[in-house]
Formats: C-alpha cells, structure tokens, sequence
C-alpha cells in the first residue's frame, strides 16, 4: 500500500508554499505536488516590492526559490506532476497524477487563479515587457508613462484609480459603453482629471522592439482600427488587463462548495464545505482560489500557514 501522508498540498505558489513551511516544520509527513515550476504567478512576476522584508530588487523567482528552500528544510517533499483527478470526500483522501496516485488525510488546496488575458494578438510575447496583471505589483514600474487599462468591471477601474497614482495619464478601454463598475466606483474615475475613456473598443494586437510601444484598437460599433503609439520621449507605455480572474478549480467541482465563478469559500481557518455548505473533514483551500478581498504572495503565505497549523492541530491530541 502507498504511503499515506498527513497532508499533500496542491499547488507550490506561496499559499502552498507556505503551507509546506509550516506543515514541515509541524512534523506533519507532506508532499507538495505541482505541475509547473514553483511560484505560480509570481514566477512570472520580475520584481517584489511588496512583500514584508522582501530584498529591494528582487525577482518573484527568486523569492520563491528561497520559499522551496524552506521547505525542504523543513522535510517537505515535492513531486512535479499533473493532477488529473482527486477525492476529496472520503476520510482518506486520494490525489490521481499523470503518473501515480497519492493519499493523505489532509488536502491543502492551493491552486491558484490566473488573469483572463486580454485577447489580443501578440500577447503573450509581451507580459512582463509592458503588459501586466497586478497593478499594485507593476504601477511602480509605469511613474509618469502613459497606461492603458482594459476592462470595465470594478476591478478594472479600481486598478486605473490606483494607476493614476503613479502614471502621467491613464486611458480605460472597454468594449462597452458603460461600465459594470459600481457606481460609487465610476463617480471617482469619471472625477480624476488622470483618467480618461476609450468606449466600445477591443485590443487587437500588440508589437514593439522588446518592449510594448505600439497597439491597435478595434471600435465595436463602426468596426474601425486604430492604432497608438508610445509617446517617442516615453519609448514605452503600460497596458493592464482587469477583464476577471479565472481559478484553477474545474479538478473540485462537485465535491466542494464554490461560488458561481469557481472561487472557493473557506472559514477563517480555511476550511472547506461540501458543495450545500457541509462539514467537510481535512480539506481546506488557501491563497488566490479562495473567496477573498486581497489576492497577494503575503495573503497567500498567510493562509498556507494558517492551514498548515489547522492541519497539525486536528491531528493532535493535546487540543
Ligand atoms: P468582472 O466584474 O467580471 O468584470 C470584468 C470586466 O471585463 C467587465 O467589464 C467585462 O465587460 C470585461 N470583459 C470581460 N471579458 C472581456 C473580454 N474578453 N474583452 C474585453 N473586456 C472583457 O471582473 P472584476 O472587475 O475582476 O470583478 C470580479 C468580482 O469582484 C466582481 O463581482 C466585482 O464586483 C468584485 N470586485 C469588487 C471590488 C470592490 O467591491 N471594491 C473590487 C474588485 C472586484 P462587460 O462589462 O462588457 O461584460
């Protein structure tokens, strides 16, 4: 019979990294799997500056390499593989891989969500070269550069506000007329002499030299395409996508509780439901796929080891 650990953690972002950390450190047996390489979004990410006592230009790889280092440390074990499969409802939980099957008493969600992306041609050849996801991770980066934001909803407008902060102008592009932002929310855009508004429009396609200095833009309604072009002097503009977020749950469906989009609604000690709101013993979701107001790498690690130490005490007889 395969071994059966104390908890398998899906996922090695920052919420199951930390999970790792503190279950390791717990002398819980864990094993961390993960399809990809660790840090899930913010591997992707260049720089960190908002992670408490994070070193002033250090990368998101980096930081994460420091994350696995902890906790291998600490005696976590970690395999690269694709979950295909999962059991979720029995008392011994069973995780199906591409190439084997695990089980533990305890599951550790971690997951993680992924930005829509924008749609555009030649997308995916400038992420990190002009287009971002995360304002409060790259407004930093855009001090007095022009930026556009694509999106309509509260989030895509709450990031432009935080934009003007930092940049000179910032222009939101929707393919609407209106906005699906509150309206409390579109008051304050619509009041900031930094935004402006380009209605009913699509982001076609993107290029540059390296780094984005040029896109075109398609108006819904008469079909025409312009295009825009970085101000010669700025050599660069920002473009932000906020058109939703999409969470890596489809493998959960029907054996957890999710709100409509896929997120997962956890109680403060990250607990998981039975999709009609049951007890669910020894799984619990932590970081970006949760039902949550703040989705960063100190949210995250923060759920990890809050899960982590419910794990340990669940299993401990002293409580
Ligand atoms: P959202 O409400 O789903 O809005 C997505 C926006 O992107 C919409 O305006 C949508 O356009 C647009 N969009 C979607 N697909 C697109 C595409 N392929 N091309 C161009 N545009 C596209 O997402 P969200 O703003 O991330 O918010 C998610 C949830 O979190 C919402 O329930 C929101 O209320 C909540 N939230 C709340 C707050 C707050 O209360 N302060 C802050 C952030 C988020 P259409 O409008 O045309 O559909």
């Amino acid at each position: 019979m395969s071994k059966i650990y104390d908890v398998i953690v899906l996922g090695a972002g920052p919420g199951g990294l930390a999970a790792g950390l503190y279950a390791g450190r717990s002398r819980l047996s864990v094993l961390i799997i993960e399809k990809g390489q660790d840090g899930g979004q913010i591997a992707i990410t260049d720089e960190i500056e908002n992670y408490p006592g994070q070193v002033s230009g250090d990368s998101g790889p980096a930081l994460i390499a420091r994350m696995t280092e902890q906790c291998e440390k600490f005696n976590a074990e970690r395999v690269s593989d694709t979950i295909k499969e999962v059991d979720l409802t029995s008392e011994i939980k069973t995780v199906k891989t591409v190439s084997g099957e695990y089980q533990a008493k305890n599951i550790i969600i971690a997951t993680g969500a992924y930005s829509r992306p924008i749609g555009c041609k030649n997308e995916a050849e400038y992420v990190g070269k002009g287009i971002s996801f995360c304002a409060t991770c790259d407004a930093n980066f855009f001090e007095d550069f022009e930026v556009y934001v694509v999106g309509g909803g509260d989030s895509a407008v709450e990031e432009a506000m935080y934009l003007t902060k930092f940049a000179r102008k910032v222009t939101l592009i929707h393919r609407r007329d209106e906005l699906r932002a509150a309206k409390s929310i579109q008051e304050k855009a619509f009041a900031n002499p930094k935004m402006n508004f380009i209605w009913d429009s699509t982001v076609e396609e993107v290029g540059g030299d390296e780094i984005l200095t040029w896109m075109t833009l398609k108006n819904k309604k008469t079909g025409e395409i312009t295009k825009i072009e970085a101000d010669p002097e700025d050599g660069m503009f920002g473009l932000f996508g906020f058109i939703g977020t999409i969470p890596n749950s489809d493998l959960y469906k029907g054996q957890i509780k999710m709100d409509e989009r896929g997120y997962i609604p956890t109680d403060d000690d990250m607990h998981c439901t039975t999709p009609d709101g049951g007890e669910l013993k020894g799984v619990y979701a932590v970081g970006d796929i949760r039902v949550k107001s703040l989705r960063q790498v100190v949210t995250a690690a923060a759920d990890g080891a809050i899960a982590a130490i419910q794990v340990e005490r669940s299993m401990s007889d002293y409580f």
